[in-house]
C-alpha cells in the first residue's frame, strides 16, 4: 500500500475491528495524521440486522475496554449515535478533518452504506482509505478456476492452505497521534444504552471478558490447554475442548491472522506433528468462517433467502407455541433444552448442539430457518451474519455445501454419542439429573419407576416431549419430497 501524503487530522472509524493490534486502518491513519479521533457510532437504522441484546452487551463492554486502551496510549475513544454517514459529516465539519480510515465489512448493508459515505465524503473533498482486517483473504481475492465463488468447502479450502504462510499480522502502532482540540461532543458510553434493562446478564459477566486482553487469554488458554486435544474434543459439548474465540473474532477484537500466526508459532515451535495437525484441524475451522462470509458476499440475499431456490416451495409450519417452546429450552427433548438453554445463560452454544437444535427446529418442527436465525441474532454474544446464514442453511440443507436435507439429526442418539457420561445434559437440565445415564437423553421412554426414583414428573418437572421424533422426521422427508424435483 502506497504511503498516503500526510494528513493534520484523520478520523479512524471503528466498526467491527475494536483492536488496536493488527489493525491495518490504525496504521495507516497512525502513519499519515498528525491528529487522530478514533470514534465508534452506534448506528440507529433500520437494518433488519442490527445487534441484537446478546450482542449490545458485548459490544458495551467491548468499547470500554477499546476506550481504556486507547487512553493508555493517550487517545480516548469518540462515541456518537446516529446515522453513521451524518454523524461522519458532523464529526468532519467540526474537526477539520481531511482524511478518513476504517476496515472493512463486508455484510451487504454495509458494503451499501460504505458506498454511499464514501461518495459523500469524496464529494466534500475528504479522503477515505480502507482496508481488511477481518479476513484472511477478501472474497474477490479468492474465487475458483472459473473466476468464480467457491460452494463447496474442501476445494475452497484446499486452495487456500498455499496462501496462509503470506499473511503476517500488523504490529501495534507504538505511538497514537493525539487528539485534535476541535472534535465536538462525545457521548458517554452509558448514554448508547446498550445493556439490558433487565437483570438477565450475570450468566454472561460469569463466562465472558469482552476486549482486546479478553481474547489473548483466550487464544492462550486455546493454544496452552486445548489445542493438542482440540481433534478429538472439539465435538464434545461436555469437553469443553474449543476456542470460543467467535465473539472476539466477530467484534474483531483479534483478527484471523493474529490466530493463524499464532497458531503457527506455538505448533512449528514444539514441533510436535500432533500439534501440527490440531493446528490444521483449528485453522480448518477458521476457514469456515472464511468460506461463510466470502458466500455472504457473493450472495447477499442469502440472509433472507434460500440459496437453494427451490425451498422457497418448502412447507414450513407457522407453529408460535412450539417456537416459543424451542426458545426457552422446554421442548421435553434432552439435548435440545439443554443447548437452549445454555445459549440463554451464556449466549454461546457449543456448534454441535446448535446443529441438533437447528436440526430439532427446522426438520422435526418444520419451522422456517430464519425464525431459529433470529432467536440465535438476539441471544448469541456471537452473532455474525455470514456465520449465522452458514450455519442455519446448511443444517436446514438449503445453503452451500448443505448437510443432505434427509440427514436428520437425531437428537438422541447425538446426545449419546457426544455427551456419553450426561455431564452436559446433567449441567444445563438439574431436574433430570438423579436419572441413570441410560435415560437421560430420552425420559419418555423411561420406566415409571425409575422416573419416580429420580424425581422426574413428565409433564410437571420436565415437559413431554414436544413431538414425536420418529413421525415428525416422516412428515419432514415429505416436505422435502414435495419439493425436491423443482428447480
Ligand atoms: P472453535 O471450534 O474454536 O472454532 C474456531 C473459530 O472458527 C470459531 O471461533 C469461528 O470463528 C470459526 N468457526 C468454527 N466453526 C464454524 C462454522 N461451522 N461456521 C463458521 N465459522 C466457524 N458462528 C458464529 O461465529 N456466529 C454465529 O452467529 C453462528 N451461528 C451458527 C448457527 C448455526 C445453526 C450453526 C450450526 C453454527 C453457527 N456458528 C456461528 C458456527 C459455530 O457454531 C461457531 O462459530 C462455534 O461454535 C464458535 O465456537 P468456538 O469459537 O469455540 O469454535
Amino acid at each position: 500500500m502506497p504511503a498516503s501524503p500526510s494528513t493534520d487530522t484523520a478520523i479512524l472509524w471503528f466498526r467491527q475491528d475494536l483492536r488496536l493490534a493488527d489493525n491495518p486502518a490504525l496504521r495507516a491513519a497512525c502513519r499519515d495524521a498528525d491528529r487522530l479521533i478514533p470514534v465508534y457510532i452506534l448506528e440507529t437504522d433500520t437494518d433488519p440486522w442490527a445487534p441484537g441484546a446478546a450482542s449490545r452487551w458485548w459490544l458495551h463492554h467491548s468499547l470500554s475496554a477499546l476506550d481504556a486502551a486507547l487512553r493508555e496510549r493517550g487517545s480516548r475513544l469518540h462515541l456518537l449515535q446516529g446515522e453513521a454517514g451524518a454523524c461522519l459529516q458532523q464529526l468532519v465539519a467540526a474537526s477539520g478533518t481531511t482524511a478518513v480510515y476504517w476496515n472493512r465489512r463486508l455484510e451487504p448493508a454495509a458494503i451499501a452504506r460504505d458506498r454511499d459515505i464514501k461518495a459523500e465524503l469524496k464529494q466534500r473533498g475528504i479522503a477515505c482509505h480502507s482496508f481488511n482486517a477481518a479476513l484472511l483473504v477478501e472474497p474477490w481475492d479468492h474465487l475458483n478456476q472459473q473466476g468464480r465463488p467457491y460452494r463447496v468447502f474442501t476445494p475452497f479450502w484446499r486452495s487456500l492452505q498455499p496462501r496462509l504462510d503470506s499473511l503476517a499480522p500488523q504490529r501495534t502502532p507504538s505511538q497514537l497521534p493525539g487528539l485534535p482540540r476541535r472534535r465536538g461532543h462525545s457521548l458517554q458510553l452509558d448514554a448508547l444504552g446498550l445493556l439490558p434493562e433487565h437483570d438477565w446478564d450475570a450468566g454472561l459477566h460469569d463466562e465472558w471478558q469482552p476486549g482486546e486482553t479478553g481474547a489473548h487469554n483466550r487464544l492462550r488458554t486455546l493454544l496452552e490447554r486445548r489445542l493438542q486435544r482440540y481433534p478429538e474434543a472439539r465435538d464434545r459439548p461436555d469437553a469443553d475442548g474449543t476456542s470460543r474465540l467467535s465473539p472476539h473474532l466477530h467484534f474483531g477484537e483479534l483478527g484471523p491472522r493474529q490466530v493463524l500466526a499464532r497458531i503457527q508459532q506455538h505448533a512449528g515451535a514444539r514441533r510436535s506433528p500432533g500439534l501440527v495437525g490440531a493446528g490444521e484441524q483449528y485453522l480448518r475451522q477458521l476457514a469456515w468462517r472464511e468460506f461463510a462470509h466470502h458466500l455472504l458476499y457473493h450472495f447477499p440475499e442469502t440472509a433472507e433467502r434460500p440459496l437453494d431456490s427451490r425451498f422457497k416451495a418448502f412447507p414450513w409450519r407457522n407453529d408460535p407455541d412450539s417456537l416459543r417452546a424451542w426458545q426457552r429450552g422446554s421442548t421435553g427433548i434432552p439435548l435440545v433444552d439443554a443447548g437452549m438453554r445454555e445459549l440463554w445463560h451464556t449466549g454461546w452454544m457449543h456448534n454441535r448442539v446448535r446443529m441438533v437444535v437447528a436440526s430439532f427446529l427446522t426438520k422435526n418442527l418444520g419451522i422456517h430457518w430464519l425464525e431459529g436465525a433470529r432467536w440465535f441474532w438476539d441471544t448469541l454474544v456471537d452473532a455474525d451474519l455470514a456465520n449465522n446464514t452458514l450455519g442455519w442453511q446448511w443444517t436446514a440443507g438449503c445453503g452451500a455445501d448443505a448437510a443432505p436435507f434427509f440427514r436428520i439429526f437425531n437428537p438422541v442418539t447425538q446426545a449419546q454419542k457426544f455427551d456419553p457420561d450426561g455431564s452436559y445434559l446433567r449441567r444445563w437440565l438439574p431436574e433430570l439429573a438423579a436419572l441413570p445415564d441410560k435415560w437421560l437423553a430420552r425420559p419418555w421412554e423411561a420406566p415409571a419407576a425409575v422416573l419416580a426414583e429420580a424425581g422426574v414428573e413428565p409433564g410437571a418437572t420436565y415437559p413431554r416431549p414436544l413431538v414425536d421424533l420418529k413421525a415428525s422426521r416422516e412428515r419432514a422427508l415429505a416436505g422435502w419430497d414435495a419439493i425436491r424435483t423443482h428447480n
